[in-house]
């Protein structure tokens, strides 16, 4: 690693994770110092406000900024597909270009593995994409009657809120519509109960949610594939007008054909300082997998990608200035859940808490909603 001098310190992906760490960064180290950011599209969007695109309640454009704007402060941004990452030397190729790093972030987030569901893609609709939220708002404005099923199509996927979420505004939807009492809606969860990392209260209280509104849920119900019109669960079958689905992920190539891939490919950061064990580099949010005492993994959520970014951009700081290492990620995150209405619903936490994360739920109120508005436009205000 380089000593003295200016130092480089290169952040891939420009999604929450990314754009957090680079901004703290720079707003910490002097100029003398490189901040580069690596993302392959020219935009970040905003997936939290991608339900609100869902519910017609946000124009693409209110998600999206250009990467971009992060130069006016001082962040040198690169855009290109990362293809190769060696963590000993800390080189990347990037658009065929060659980068070497004194200082390296990997957030390069999770990749859809839509196809492991035959059907999925060419039947289902999904939340999880900007384009695909566009095109559901579309279908969801259509329908009058019906049947529409919300699922998890694996275990895994991002934001273990989102599809309870998706489900609650579907229905408030359909009500303001007064369409609700011919549209039937229905949740089958890979998982085994709502959100359950966060705990057996977390998950009752989700599913007297859904209870409350008259949403069928069923639990430990992986869709194996999906045709016209039918979803299929194995040995049995279910009718679907509307197939609304939350896809699986997988970790990104560049990651798992790297030395830095652990089981599946993820890369096993430490908890705390998010050292990856090659030194000067570190994996932040979504392409970490971070085993709880559970046996578990951290839920993949924005909050915690953007807290272990300040962590990890501290560290970097602290070792170039000589100043002392900050605190590690504790692991407290919370996230929103809309529940229709202009309300929402909060759970809030410790994820690393011993012997299980200790999360709680608030019940739903305006305050919640305005708080998850709130957290929005300061991300596209002042983050880019
Ligand atoms: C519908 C939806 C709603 C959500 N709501 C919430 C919420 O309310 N709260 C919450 O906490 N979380 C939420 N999440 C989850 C949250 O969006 C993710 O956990 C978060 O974005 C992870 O941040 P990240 O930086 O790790 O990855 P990302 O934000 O996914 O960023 C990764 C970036 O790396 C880029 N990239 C990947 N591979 C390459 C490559 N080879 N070369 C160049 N660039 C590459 C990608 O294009 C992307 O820009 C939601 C997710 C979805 C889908």
């Amino acid at each position: 690693m380089a000593t003295g001098g200016g130092q480089t310190v290169v952040v891939l992906g420009g999604g929450i994770g990314g754009v957090a760490a680079a901004n703290r960064l720079r707003r910490r180290l002097d100029r003398d110092h490189r901040v580069v950011l690596v993302n392959r599209d020219p935009d970040f969007t905003y997936a939290a406000s991608y339900l609100w695109v869902m519910t017609g309640s946000r124009r693409p454009e209110q998600t999206t900024r250009p990467l971009k704007r992060l130069e006016r402060r001082g962040i040198e941004v690169m855009i290109g597909e990362v293809t190769d990452i060696d963590p000993t030397t800390r080189t990347l190729t990037v658009g065929g270009r060659t980068l070497t790093a004194d200082h390296l972030v990997v957030a390069l987030g999770a990749d859809w593995a839509t196809d492991k569901v035959p059907g999925l893609g060419d039947h289902g609709h999904t939340y999880a994409t900007l384009p695909g939220a566009q095109r559901l708002a579309a279908e969801l404005a259509r329908i009058e009657s019906g049947r529409i099923a919300v699922v998890t199509a694996a275990p895994l996927y991002k934001c273990p809120a989102a599809p309870y979420e998706a489900a609650l505004l579907i229905d408030a939807g359909l009500r303001a519509r007064g369409v609700r009492d011919r549209v039937q809606v229905v949740v089958r969860s890979a998982e085994p109960a709502p959100m359950p990392v966060a705990g057996a209260n977390v998950s009752a209280a989700v599913q007297q949610l859904l209870a409350d509104r008259g949403i069928d849920y069923q639990p430990g119900r992986q869709i194996t594939s999906a045709e016209p019109g039918t979803v299929h669960f194995g040995d049995t079958s279910e009718d679907a007008d509307l197939l609304v689905y939350m896809p699986p992920i997988s970790a990104p190539p560049v990651i798992a054909n790297s030395a830095l891939a652990a089981d599946g490919g993820w890369i096993h950061a430490h908890p705390a300082t998010l050292a990856t064990g090659f030194e000067g580099v570190y994996a932040i949010g979504d392409n970490t997998h971070i085993v709880l005492g559970i046996g578990k993994p951290l839920p993949r959520a924005g909050v915690f990608a953007h807290s272990q970014a300040h962590v990890v951009a501290d560290t970097i700081t602290a070792t170039i200035t000589g100043k002392p290492a900050p605190a590690g990620f504790d692991g407290h995150g919370g996230c929103f859940i809309e529940t229709g209405a202009g309300r929402a619903a909060y759970g809030s936490g410790n994820f690393y808490a011993d012997p299980a994360p200790k999360v709680a739920l608030h019940t739903p109120a305006r305050r919640w909603h305005w708080g998850k508005v709130t957290f929005e436009q300061r991300v596209m205000r002042r983050w880019l």
